[in-house]
């Protein structure tokens, strides 16, 4: 199996690559642009792998996506480049509109290119999968699941460039037979994740003893999966997924922002005692008008369709994302470094970002 994943050097990419590479064997070609959230070192684990290349090159760029593409002859292409911070959309969407949008238009026109020049059995086999999020579904009230079915209303730049492309991808399968799979997954956690986001940021400036900001009364509801059941899943949505359909991936493990910051504390002040808890660093911060209340998958298609289960529940995957983070100051003192963990949303007029 030859697979092409691109943002292979962020957060859930490189969960990816490492799962492909390592425990199934595939050959894999990483295509990143290296942005500030892309990073060789979450690739160190594959890093003299004979199996893997890394080429560093962005999606937009027509002409060097069609040569890494005929070159390599992919049977799949796994999408994941994208930019992914909700706050950072909010202070300038440009980039989610070129990359997520313009750059998946790139990529689709290419690997339909590609595709049509495939033979028969290497055409029907071959697999698109699109990586979304299930942010473009919009914010639930207190009850419901975000099923396949319902209507896509998303809130912020992020997720608006996200949908965009979600459809994009859709109608490629629909106007020109690429088979296309579109994969809509609740928010991650675990390790490498950029430290800008919720749970990373919370877990390294409770160890640093710094303010741990949370948005609001703390009360948005998001829906955690760890990473490398994520990476599972899309494994086998691209292998088994049929085309033209979507697949939602949520762990079924629903927490209010303010308990899983709570949660962090508590673990850290087990594996790490100090005089006070880490809890006394929670400070409330104003939140952002139009922030989604609550997202939950159900992810029965995924389930019964294709027989995916989450092998993490919240406590065991929280418990080993706050262990690695303790173990692996090289891997995040650089990031930490050149970004002090400062919450992006906040320099928005009336606003602060998403916690995720
Ligand atoms: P990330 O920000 O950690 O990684 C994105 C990667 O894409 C980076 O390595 C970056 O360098 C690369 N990239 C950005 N622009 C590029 C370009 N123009 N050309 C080539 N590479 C480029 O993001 P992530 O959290 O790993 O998310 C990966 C995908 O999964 C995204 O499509 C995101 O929308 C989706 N998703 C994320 C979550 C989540 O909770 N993080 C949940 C559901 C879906």
């Amino acid at each position: 199996m030859r697979i092409v994943v691109t943002g292979g050097a962020g957060f859930i990419g490189s969960a990816l690559v490492r799962h492909l590479v390592l425990e199934r064997g595939a050959q894999v070609l990483t295509i990143d642009a290296l942005t500030y959230a892309g990073n060789r070192a979450s690739l160190e684990a594959v890093k003299t792998c004979a199996n893997h290349r890394f080429l560093q090159a962005d999606i937009r760029n027509s002409a060097a996506m069609h040569e890494a593409i005929t070159t390599f002859a992919p049977d799949r292409i796994m999408h994941l480049a994208a930019e992914s911070h909700v706050d950072r959309s909010i202070t300038g969407a440009d980039n989610f509109i070129s990359t997520n949008v313009v750059g998946t238009f790139t990529l689709l026109e290419v690997a339909r290119n590609y595709w049509n020049g495939l033979a028969a059995r290497a055409k029907t086999d071959f697999r698109f999968l699109h990586v979304s999020t299930d942010e473009v579904y919009g914010s639930l009230g207190a009850d419901g699941l975000f099923t396949e079915q319902t209507p896509y209303d998303p809130s912020s730049p992020y997720s608006a460039s996200k949908a965009a492309s979600d459809h994009l991808a859709k109608a490629w399968y629909r106007t020109y037979g690429l088979p296309v799979v579109v994969s809509n997954c609740s928010n991650n956690y675990g390790p490498y994740h950029f430290p800008e986001k919720l749970i990373p940021l919370s877990i390294l400036n409770a160890m640093e003893r710094k303010p741990l900001p949370v948005y609001g009364k703390g009360d948005n509801i998001r829906d955690w999966l760890h990473v490398d059941d994520h990476a599972r899943a899309l494994d086998l949505i691209a292998g088994k997924g049929r085309p033209g359909e979507t697949y939602n991936v949520g762990g079924g493990n629903e927490r209010r922002n303010i308990d899983v910051v709570l949660q962090i504390c508590k673990l850290l002040d087990q594996f790490v005692p100090g005089p006070t808890s880490r809890a006394e660093l929670i400070e409330f911060v104003t939140d952002r008008p139009g922030h989604d209340a609550r997202y939950a998958i159900d992810a029965t298609k995924l389930e019964t369709e294709l027989g995916w289960r989450a092998q993490e529940t919240f406590e065991t995957g929280i418990a080993k994302t706050v262990r690695w983070y303790l173990d692996n100051e090289w891997w995040w003192r650089p990031l930490r470094d050149r970004y002090d963990g400062e919450r992006l949303g906040l320099s928005v007029a009336g606003g602060a970002g998403k916690a995720a």
